[in-house]
């Protein structure tokens, strides 16, 4: 009796121990930023990811490297407006790849369980932002100063070797696979960049801006997206780079936002906007695209080296809430661009609406008048296309905004309305010629059934729209 109790409490603290570790295993985090964090690390773990939050992570391959890698992107939510957040432009700063990754995973966790994160409500932004991040823009430079030459094409070992000054130590290594440094790849001040004259390990900005395959692809990444604020992670120094070429509404909306990251973070902000030297991401997203763009660099600095492992936790402390933040006024700012831009579509549209009126009304002097005319079909099917398709996007905008913007589309859905009407009563019309004669004849025959009722209906609607309006007519 006492082995059979001692066996079921065996039992059951097996099971138990199998159902805790079950569920640990489906909500744990999945990101060890304990280890150098490799590209097949992260291709792995962006599996394990899509497949733990199938309905909130989305993957995308948006391009890749010169060396065939594949640039990775990883969207975290469901709303309509996007932020960017990126990693290791830079190779040897592939500790800001860790941090996007680890972000993307405690983000997703804390989603799932409705928690918190430094008082951000995960699930709320979640649901009016989508957060995509691109992890490694640079997986071959990442490679290559991980694990050195032997993962490149033995072909390509002596030109590597010579971009990295003969040195067989590739831990300084900050440019892409080809020797083009990424971040100096931009089209913003890219003429007045100094530097190597060829392919080096660091600093050789390309014969011509955005012509690295890693660059091209985060350009177009941008243009598909169309993000509302955008981080580029580095790594040297724990300052933070905001400013370039600004105009000055621009420069006080930036450095509102990049003072509370600021505070969030601790790092300097850097106001001499030469210091980034141009040719940059951000650089380019500030003053080329002219919305808000951050340069956190996360580690202190590390002289040509990756930072150390250790200051991983820091680096997370100091940032786990920034791009929640962020999201939150990427939102706002989504909210008012698409708001002004569809005021502005509702009063042209309005306008446009208001001229359907002459058609189904004020030119119709007699029966004659009664007719669809080819203009007034094209004008009624454009103002209803450029309706419904202004009323898909309003239905993304805050409700305060939906509210301002009710005005316009009760009197484009009145016009409709009108021309609608018109339209069925004339269709009827044009139903009730035909069928005139056999009507007649049905009559007369006295052999009205109820196969003739759409016929009665349908007479009924055209007398009561020509009654409406005052139509004299002769069709009975
Ligand atoms: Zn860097």
């Amino acid at each position: 009796m006492r082995r059979l109790k001692a066996t079921i409490m065996i039992l059951i603290f097996l099971f138990s121990g199998l159902s805790f570790s079950e569920y640990a295993q489906a909500s744990s985090i999945f990101v060890n930023p304990k280890h150098v964090y490799t590209y097949s690390k992260m291709v792995a773990d962006i599996q394990k990811l899509k497949r733990a939050y199938p309905q909130l992570v989305n993957v995308k391959v948006i391009g890749k490297s010169e060396y065939g890698r594949n640039i990775y992107a990883v969207s975290l939510g469901k709303g309509p407006a996007n932020i960017f957040i990126n990693g290791s432009h830079h190779a040897r700063e592939w500790m800001t790849t860790t941090l996007n990754m680890y972000m993307l995973d405690q983000y997703a966790d804390a989603y799932t369980k409705n928690k918190k994160i430094n008082g951000y409500d995960t699930k709320k932004i979640l649901a009016s932002t989508t957060i995509w991040f691109v992890p490694m823009v640079n997986p071959d430079g990442v490679t290559l100063q991980q694990s050195g030459l032997k993962a490149f094409p033995k072909s390509v070992h002596k030109s590597l070797l010579k971009m990295n000054n003969g040195s067989k130590n590739f831990k300084r290594w900050k440019a892409n696979g080809k020797g083009i440094d990424l971040n100096r790849q931009y089209d913003a001040g890219w003429k007045n960049l100094k530097g190597p004259k060829k392919p080096s390990y660091t600093d050789y900005k390309g014969k011509a801006p955005a012509t690295a395959t890693e660059v091209k692809a985060i350009l177009n990444f941008v243009k598909a997206i169309d993000p509302e604020v955008a981080v580029s992670y580095h790594s040297t120094g724990k300052i933070l780079y905001w400013n370039y070429k600004q105009d000055s509404k621009r420069y006080k909306r930036d450095l509102a936002y990049a003072q509370k990251v600021r505070k969030m973070t601790g790092y300097s902000l850097i106001y001499n906007s030469k210091a980034t030297g141009g040719g940059g991401f951000t650089d380019w997203f500030v003053s080329v695209k002219k919305r808000p763009g951050f340069t956190p660099e996360i580690s202190k600095s590390v002289y040509e080296n990756s930072p150390p492992l250790s200051e991983f936790p820091k680096a997370w402390k100091e940032n786990q809430a920034v791009s929640l933040y962020l999201a939150t006024e990427g939102s706002k700012l989504y909210n008012e661009r698409n708001y002004n831009s569809l005021k502005t579509k509702y009063k042209n549209l309005q306008t446009q609406a208001k001229k359907l009126q002459p058609y189904y009304s004020s030119s119709i002097k007699n029966v004659d008048s009664l007719r669809m005319e080819k203009n007034f079909i094209t004008l009624y099917n454009s103002v209803k296309n450029e309706s419904n398709r202004l009323g898909q996007q309003t239905d993304k905008l805050y409700s305060v905004n939906r509210k301002k913007l009710e005005g316009y589309q009760k009197v484009i859905k009145l016009q409709l309305g009108y021309s609608e009407k018109y339209i069925t009563a004339i269709n009827a019309g044009e139903k009730l010629k035909t069928f005139q004669s056999s009507y007649i004849k049905t009559f007369e025959a006295g052999t009205l059934t109820d196969a003739t009722d759409g016929f009665t209906t349908t007479a009924i609607n055209h007398t009561h729209y020509c009654r409406n309006k005052n139509v004299e007519h002769s069709l009975w």
